[in-house]
Formats: structure tokens, sequence, C-alpha cells
């Protein structure tokens, strides 16, 4: 066997009541907490509740609460001006992906100075080691908790950008399946399609390993059998639990065996068209696996078997058919907009279709698929 590595967080605590360690887990750390959130997890209580395990600990902390969906280079500047300015040596990231990604950048920034686009690629390397990030999902599906990623628009270019290297991985992951009982359906169903893009995406990557097979494939089984669940009674505790499991095996699975085609395509949509990158991700999946399936029919045959589990019989052809019927009978049910849909301009989408391709490419993530596309099969799968 080659020789692997995979690389993690420092600590991960995860089950039901885990935020509660929050203030322990920063006591460790540091002395001054920037806390990084949004304002719907300002108004349910979230930055409120983060700032009473802080203190019962002893912690200070100042709070950044300005983050959107899909967060921009904006967003992390105004996270750093808060932390120089109130002398924070910790961040706590509470809410999803946007959230814990912005955290990851302002780290960063704040003992690396210059701005995130700088970093991008391999270009500049982390002179120093960014500050420590406590990292709160409140999402089942980014696992950023997990990843050495972290994904920011930038608003000059409109690129999404992508830096990943394992300084971004967070101090501690806080894993507490309670902060996503409050998720509205639209939000499980386009955040629990990301996970499952980041299982199927590692399982099939040119740089999968076993440790990320076993987790990807662990991650798939758990979704299909959680996320309807979660989607269709958002208090089912059970289900919201194992879809956090879940997304933390993906995103642990991908940050160590690279996303592919799908999220290489989906970025663009959502730089271009801001839409939501889960919606992007189911948007793209049945096509980018027919694209796909005559170059990963082994890989997706063990896949499709997990998820259209009455496939007794069938050859792989069929189960890989079956597991793209069964892709999209989920999308339905989980009534996640398509590109019709969500009423993206058909004029606008042609016009930009050529830079999407280019952008997709120049991301890298399609370069560990299968079938690795060339610009003219990307214009045409877009
Ligand atoms: P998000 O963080 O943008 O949140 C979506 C919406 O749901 C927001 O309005 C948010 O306030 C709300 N929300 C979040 N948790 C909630 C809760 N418990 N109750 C009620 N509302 C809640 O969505 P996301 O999908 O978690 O993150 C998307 C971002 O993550 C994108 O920018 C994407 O590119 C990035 N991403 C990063 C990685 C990584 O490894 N760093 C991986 C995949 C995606």
């Amino acid at each position: 066997m080659a020789i692997h590595e995979v690389r993690m967080p420092g600590r991960i605590l995860y089950g039901r009541g885990s935020f509660a360690e929050v203030g322990r887990m920063a006591a460790s750390l540091g002395k001054k907490v920037l806390i990084v959130s949004d304002p719907i997890m300002d108004r349910m209580g979230n930055v409120a509740a983060c700032e009473q395990y802080l203190s019962e600990q002893g912690i200070p902390c100042a709070k950044y609460v300005g983050v959107d969906s899909e967060p921009t280079d904006r967003h992390v500047d105004e996270a750093l001006t808060m932390c120089r300015e109130r002398g924070c040596d910790t961040l706590v990231a509470v809410g999803g992906g946007s959230c814990l990604d912005t955290a990851k950048a302002a780290a960063v920034l704040m003992t690396n100075g210059g701005h995130i686009r700088d970093y991008v690629g391999s270009h500049k390397p982390f002179a120093n080691k960014p500050l420590p990030l406590i990292a709160v999902p409140t999402t089942a599906g980014t696992g950023s908790e997990v990843t050495k990623v972290t994904v920011i628009i930038d608003t000059e270019q409109d690129v999404k950008m992508m830096l990943a290297r394992p300084e971004l991985l967070p101090a501690v992951a806080i894993v507490d399946p309670i902060l996503s009982l409050s998720c509205p359906p639209s939000v499980t169903a386009a955040t629990g399609v990301d996970a499952l893009c980041h299982a199927m995406e590692a399982f099939i990557s040119r740089c999968a390993q076993p440790v990320t097979d076993a987790w990807a494939l662990q991650a798939i089984e758990l979704i299909m059998k959680n996320l309807r669940l979660a989607y269709e009674q958002g208090d089912n505790l059970e289900a919201r639990e194992q879809m956090a499991l879940a997304s933390m095996l993906a995103g642990a699975a991908f940050s160590n065996a690279s996303v592919t085609l799908v999220h290489g395509m989906s970025r663009p949509i959502g730089a271009m068209f801001h839409v939501p990158h889960g919606v992007s991700n189911a948007m793209l999946l049945p096509a980018v696996l027919e694209f796909t399936k005559e170059s990963a029919l082994e890989r997706l045959a063990i896949i499709g078997r997990i998820i259209a589990s009455d496939g007794t019989g069938r050859s792989e052809a069929e189960t890989v058919d079956k597991l793209i019927l069964e892709i999209k009978r989920l999308c339905r049910d989980l009534q996640i907009p398509n590109v019709k849909t969500w009423g993206i301009d058909k004029t606008r989408w042609n016009q930009v279709v050529s830079k999407m391709a280019a952008d997709a490419l120049a991301s890298g993530s399609p370069g560990n698929h299968p079938r690795i596309p060339t610009h003219d099969e990307l214009v045409q799968l877009y």
C-alpha cells in the first residue's frame, strides 16, 4: 500500500450538548475570543449562549455577527478589523459553513496580513500559524469544522476562491446536533445534498485513499437513511445527530481526498448567480454522474448499491443508472430548485458560461475527477 496521510483538527468534540464545552476549549487556547457568526444565529440566541459559556470560564469576548450566506472578502475584512481592534487571540465560529469559512480566513490574515486573495493556490505560503479557531457548525453540510478548506468570494473578480491548506484546520471542532434542530427544511435539504456530494466526490476522487473511502461510504449510508427524515421532521434529534455525524465524516473524507467535478463547477454558479452552495451542487450532480459513469463504473456501482439497495442481480452499469435516478428522486423529494425554478436568467447564463467553465478548471477540483473535462465539455455540461 502507498503511504497516505490524513489531517484532522487537533480535537473533535461531538454529540448532544457538546456546545457547552466551548468555554473550556477556548480557555485552553487563548485569553480573548472573537465570536464570528451571522444575524440569524444572533437572533436565535446561539451567540448569547456562546458568550455565556465563555464567561463561565472567565474568557472575555467580542462578536462579529455580520456574515452573509456565501461569504465575501468584505465579510473577512470586517471580522479581521473587529478582531484586531478588540485584541482577540482566538476565534469561535458559530453558524453554517459561511461563518466557519469567514473565521478561517480572518484567522489567517490576523497573523499573516494581506488580502485573502494573495494566498489562493500555492502563490504565497502562510509565514505564520493562523490564530486558533473553534468551529461550531449549525448546519449538517459543509463539514468545514474538520476541513483544511475555506471558500470566500472575491468581489473584484466574481470568483469563489478556494484555499486548501492544513493550517486552515480548526484547532477544535464542536459538533452539537442540537444546534441544527432549527434549520428550516430548505437549508436542511441543500446542506444535506452538499454533504452527499462531498462523500460521493471523495470516494471517486483520484486522490481517494482507504481511510477516506471508509468515511465517505459511512457518510453516504447515514445521509440516505436520515436526510429525508431530518427534512420532513426538523425536530427529529436522532436524524439530526446522524446527519451531523455524516456531514463531519464527509468533510473529513473530502478534505483528505479532495472534491472533484461537482464542486469545481458549483463554485462559479455560486459566485455568478448567488445560488446557495448545496443547491448548485444538486443542480449539477445528475448531469455530472452521467458524464462520469463510464470512467468510474466500479466505484459508482459501490455507491449505487448503498443508495439503491434493492439492486441484487443488476450489472454495474444498471446499478449506476439506478443511482442517478435515485439522486434525481431525492432532489425532487427535498424540493431542491433547479436552474429554471431558481430563476436563473438564460441570457446571462449563456453570456458567462465560458467564464464559469474557465473558473471551474482553474480551481483545480476537476483535475481530481475520474474523467477530466475539457473547457468545451464543461460548457456543454453547464
Ligand atoms: P450557510 O452558512 O450559508 O447558511 C445558510 C443559511 O442558513 C444562513 O441564512 C444561515 O443563517 C442559516 N442557518 C444556518 N444554521 C442554521 C440553523 N441551525 N437554524 C436556522 N438557520 C440556520 O450555509 P452552509 O451550506 O452551511 O455553508 C455554505 C458555505 O460554505 C458556502 O460559501 C460554501 O462554499 C462553503 N463551503 C465550505 C466548505 C469548507 O470545507 N470550508 C465546504 C463546503 C462548502
